[in-house]
C-alpha cells in the first residue's frame, strides 16, 4: 500500500530538520510507484506527483509538524483533493418525482444499488420507486423485486403475463416503455424518488450506449449515476469514459470497496470524467452502503488513519500556543505592526471564529475590528508592512510623512492606503489595550473563561 512505500520513506526523513531536494524526489518516487500499484491511471499520477514536489518544496510547510508529518500531510490532501473534496450531495427535483437512472456494466452493482439507494432514501423519509428496466438478463426482473423487498419499497417491473408486445419480461422487452411507465407509475402513485435499474453488458457496446441513451431520452433524469466496480482497475477509466461519451453521468458510484480494491479507480475516475462520487458500496447487504467520504477513502489509501489524527492534533496544539502567545502579547504595550500582520495572517488562515478570536471575552467586537480582512486585504497590509524599516514596525509612532512616503513607493500602494493601514493598528492597539483592562491579562491569555 502507499503506507507501507511511504513507511520506507519515513524511515530516511526521520531526524531531520527539514526536506531536501533530494528527500522531496525521493518521496514522490515512492509514492509515483504506489499510486501506480494501486491502478491509478498514469495522467493522474503524473499531475499528483507534480503537485506533491511543489508543496512540498514550497514555503508552506508548518512548523507545527516534522518532514514526515509533512509529506503525509501533504499527500493526504491532495489525495482528499484529487477525489473531490467535499462529498457531492444527490440533487432533488423541484417536482417530484426524482428520477435517477443507473448506468453501468453487468455486474458492477447497479441492482443491488438500486436496493440500498431506495432503503437509503426511505430512511430519509422518501418514497421511491424501483423500476425494473433491465430486460436482458432473464433474472434481472426478479433480482430487483427482490432487493425490493428487502428495502420494503415498491418495484415497478412489466408484467410477465402481459402479451401486448410493448411490456415483455425478458430479452426482446422493450426498456424504454417500461422506464416511461415507471415515471408516470411514480407520478401517479406519489412517489417521490423513481430509481431506473439498468441493463449492461460485460464490456462496453454500442447496443447497451444506445438503449441507455434511449432511456435517458425518455425518462430525463435528475441524476445519471454511473456505477462502476472498484476492483476492475485500470478498466475503469475507460469504462467511465465510454459511458461519458455515450451517455453522460453527473455522478460515480463505486461498489465492492469491501474487497481489496486499491483505491486506483476511485481516484482516476474522478479525475478522469471531472464526475464526483457520490456513494460506497461496501458489500452484497443493503445496508453495506454509504455516502462517499474524500477524507475516509484518502485516510483508507494512505493507510495511516492514526498517523492523520496525529498530524491533525499536532497542529491544534501548535495552533493554540501561537494564538496564546498573541493572546498575551495583545494585551502588553508591545503590540508591534509584525505582530498585526501576524495576527491578520493567523485569522486569515484560521478563519474568523477560530482560535484566538474564540479564546477572548469579547469575540464579538474584536471580530468587528480584526476579521473584516480578506485575503486582497491581508496582502495588500504585508506589502505594506514589509516595506517598512524593522524600526518602523517595532515602533510605529516614528513613521512619519515622509516615512510615509517611502513607504508608499516601496510597496507600490498610495499614501493614503499607508495611512489607513497605520490608522487601522493604532486603532486595534487601542481596542485591544482597553479590552486588557476590562478583562485582565490573565483572562486575555486564555486560560480561564
Ligand atoms: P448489475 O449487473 O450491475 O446489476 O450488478 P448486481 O447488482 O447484480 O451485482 C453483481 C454482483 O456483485 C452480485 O453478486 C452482488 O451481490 C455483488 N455486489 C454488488 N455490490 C457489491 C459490493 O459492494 N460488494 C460486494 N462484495 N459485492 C457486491
Ligand atoms: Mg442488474
Amino acid at each position: 500500500t502507499l503506507s507501507d512505500r511511504l513507511a520506507g520513506v519515513f524511515t530516511g526523513l526521520r531526524g531531520k530538520g527539514r526536506l531536501s531536494p533530494a528527500d522531496i524526489d525521493a518521496t514522490a518516487r515512492e509514492i509515483r510507484i504506489a499510486l501506480l500499484e494501486a491502478d491509478v491511471a498514469l495522467p493522474v499520477v503524473r499531475q499528483f506527483i507534480a503537485a506533491i514536489k511543489e508543496r512540498a518544496s514550497g514555503e508552506e510547510l508548518s512548523q507545527a509538524l516534522n518532514p514526515a508529518q509533512q509529506v503525509i500531510k501533504i499527500v493526504n490532501e491532495e489525495l482528499i483533493a484529487i477525489l473531490g473534496g467535499e462529498t457531492r450531495r444527490l440533487e432533488f427535483a423541484k417536482t417530484p418525482p426524482t428520477v435517477i437512472m443507473l448506468a453501468g456494466l453487468q455486474g458492477a452493482g447497479k441492482t443491488t444499488l438500486a436496493g440500498k439507494l431506495a432503503r437509503w432514501l426511505k430512511g430519509q423519509g422518501h418514497t421511491p420507486l424501483l423500476v425494473a428496466a433491465d430486460l436482458q438478463r432473464p433474472n434481472a426482473v426478479t433480482q430487483l423485486q427482490v432487493v425490493g423487498e428487502q428495502a420494503g419499497v415498491t418495484v415497478f417491473a412489466p408484467d410477465p403475463g402481459n402479451t401486448s408486445g410493448v411490456e415483455i419480461s425478458g430479452p426482446g422487452g422493450d426498456p424504454v416503455a417500461v422506464s416511461r411507465n415507471g415515471v408516470a407509475e411514480a407520478k401517479a402513485k406519489l412517489h417521490d424518488v423513481v430509481i431506473v435499474d439498468t441493463a449492461g453488458r460485460l464490456g462496453v457496446d454500442a447496443d447497451m450506449m444506445q438503449q441507455a441513451a434511449s432511456i435517458r431520452d425518455a425518462v430525463d433524469p435528475d441524476e445519471i449515476l454511473f456505477v462502476v466496480d472498484a476492483m476492475i482497475g485500470q478498466d475503469a477509466v475507460t469504462t467511465a469514459e465510454a459511458f461519458r461519451d455515450g451517455v453522460g453521468f453527473t455522478g460515480v458510484v463505486l461498489t465492492k470497496l469491501d474487497g481489496d480494491a486499491r483505491g486506483g479507480a476511485a481516484l482516476s475516475v474522478r479525475q478522469v470524467t471531472g464526475a464526483p462520487i457520490m456513494f460506497a458500496s461496501t458489500g452484497e447487504k443493503l445496508s453495506d452502503f454509504d455516502t462517499f467520504h474524500p477524507d475516509r477513502m484518502a485516510a483508507r489509501i494512505l493507510g495511516m488513519g492514526d498517523m492523520l489524527t496525529l498530524i491533525e492534533q499536532a497542529e491544534q496544539v501548535f495552533e493554540q500556543q501561537e494564538a496564546e502567545e498573541m493572546a498575551a502579547k495583545l494585551a502588553g504595550d508591545d503590540f508591534t505592526l509584525d505582530d498585526f500582520l501576524q495576527q491578520m495572517q493567523m485569522l486569515k488562515r484560521m478563519g474568523p471564529i477560530g482560535g484566538l478570536l474564540g479564546m477572548l471575552p469579547g469575540a464579538g467586537q474584536m471580530k468587528e475590528a480584526l476579521a473584516n480582512v480578506d485575503d486582497r486585504d491581508v496582502d495588500r497590509t504585508a506589502a505594506i508592512i514589509q516595506s517598512m524599516t524593522p524600526e518602523e514596525r517595532a515602533n510605529p509612532k516614528i513613521i512619519n510623512a515622509s516615512r510615509r512616503q517611502r513607504i508608499a513607493r516601496g510597496s507600490g500602494m498610495t499614501v493614503s492606503q499607508v495611512n489607513g493601514l497605520v490608522e487601522r493598528f493604532f486603532e486595534a492597539r487601542k481596542m485591544m489595550s482597553s479590552m486588557a483592562g476590562q478583562f485582565g491579562m490573565r483572562r486575555l491569555s486564555g486560560k480561564s473563561k
